[in-house]
């Protein structure tokens, strides 16, 4: 068993062989330039670049040419609404999202507010769902968009985007969800969610980092926020990441073929580690609503303790505290905050993700560990005081 055992999988995922194995030709030996029109070195990597577009389109259900190639989630949100936002302005500026949704939506959005924009940020009710309702009364008639993340990175919650989209649509307002943490684990499916676009990355389903893409429903129009040679349709300038794009196509076909067994198996080692730690560890409970969510995501809060301490404690064990991309800050994660947590209770959480290489006996050993290393820490934490001896 190799230590420590790899519970992020949400931070990032290994590359999977046959992935990697498909990417390899398109380093050295084809290496050409997809837009180079001229030869056979071109004509080759354009044709990889279009398999793998419909590898892709085929896995959310949408045409291979509503697929723009990106390097990743965090440019494919920033694509989405400011792209947007730059067509649209002035005759339409107000954005929804949601508090809980990733920094590159949020910052994105924040950003637009120096240039105009009037952002409405809803608070999600304690389990970190958003009602469609909620969207909706915070819809106006200048509203452009709406941003809300299909599955939370955090938490694992997936919010109604089905039921958000259609109050949206009725009145006229487009629909953006960064399904970076769904897609290649449960079904989506562009037309049944009925968005008009959706960002994701390919490090977060075992193809590699720095690619992803933003799907664009046909006859959505937005300024490009790259400029160069008009690549992508004139949608994002840049010569194409071809041993990436084919990474990220081969990732989809592969989570296309083997989606609902894997659902199955995570969703129970998940389980059988959420059971494990709430029936032996007191006083810990999950963080987000337990019914409407992602299969191999469990957010535990161990109250008292201090989430710091654990980890150092937890030498086994790669889990992480809030998100990967803001753990250098010592600041609570804003999505607990955002479900009432209080700081302490926010510090004291730990983020478990699982993934297609997680075994039933690394979670064995993943629960044993726990249980040893949290009892350790509450003898030594100074100041722990059991919620018993309080009451
Ligand atoms: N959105 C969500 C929900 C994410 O989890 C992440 C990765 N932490 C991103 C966006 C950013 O993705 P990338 O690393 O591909 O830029």
């Amino acid at each position: 068993m190799r230590l420590p055992i790899y519970l992020d999988y949400n931070a990032t995922t290994p590359v999977d062989k046959r992935v990697l194995e498909a990417m390899l030709p398109w380093f050295s030996e084809q290496f050409g330039n997809a837009a180079s029109r001229t030869h056979l070195y071109g004509w080759t990597a354009e044709e990889a670049v279009a398999k793998a577009r419909k590898q892709v389109a085929s896995l959310i259900h949408c045409q291979s040419k509503e697929i723009v190639f990106t390097s990743g989630a965090t440019e494919s949100n920033n694509l989405a609404i400011k792209g947007l936002f730059e067509k649209y302005y002035p005759q339409k500026k107000h954005i929804v999202t949601v508090q809980t949704e990733h920094t590159a939506t949020l910052d994105a959005c924040q950003h637009l507010e120096k240039w105009g924009a009037a952002v409405t940020y809803l608070l999600p009710q304690p389990d970190g769902i958003v009602s469609a309702q909620q969207v909706a009364d915070a819809l106006r008639p200048d509203t452009l968009l709406v941003s809300v993340m299909l599955a939370n990175n955090e938490i694992g919650v997936l919010l109604p985007l089905q039921q958000i989209a259609r109050l949206a649509h009725q009145k006229g307002v487009f629909v953006h969800t960064d399904a970076t943490q769904a897609v290649g684990k449960i079904a989506v499916d562009v037309a049944e969610l009925d968005v008009d676009l959706l960002s994701f990355s390919a490090h977060k389903m075992y193809g590699p980092k720095g690619v992803g893409a933003l799907y664009v429903r046909a006859g959505v129009g937005m300024m490009p926020q790259m400029d160069g040679g008009g690549h992508e349709r004139g949608r994002r300038s840049g010569t194409l990441n071809v041993p990436g794009i084919v990474g990220l196509g081969e990732a989809c076909a592969v989570a296309q073929r083997e989606l609902q067994t894997e659902y199955k198996n995570l969703e129970s080692l998940r389980n059988y580690l959420e059971n494990s730690i709430l029936a032996q560890i007191a006083e810990t409970f999950v963080n987000g609503n337990q019914n409407v969510r992602l299969p191999h995501v469990t957010n535990i809060c161990f109250e008292g303790l201090d989430g710091e301490n654990l980890l150092l404690g937890l030498k086994d064990l790669a889990v992480s505290t809030g998100s990967a991309c803001t753990s250098a800050s010592v600041l609570p994660s804003h999505v607990l905050k955002a479900l009432q947590l209080s700081d302490a209770q926010a510090h004291a959480s730990l983020r478990f993700s699982l993934g297609r290489f997680t075994t039933l006996s690394e979670i064995e050993y993943a629960i044993s560990h726990l249980l040893e290393v949290v009892e350790k820490t509450k003898n030594n934490q100074v100041g722990y005081v059991p919620n018993d001896f309080l009451q």
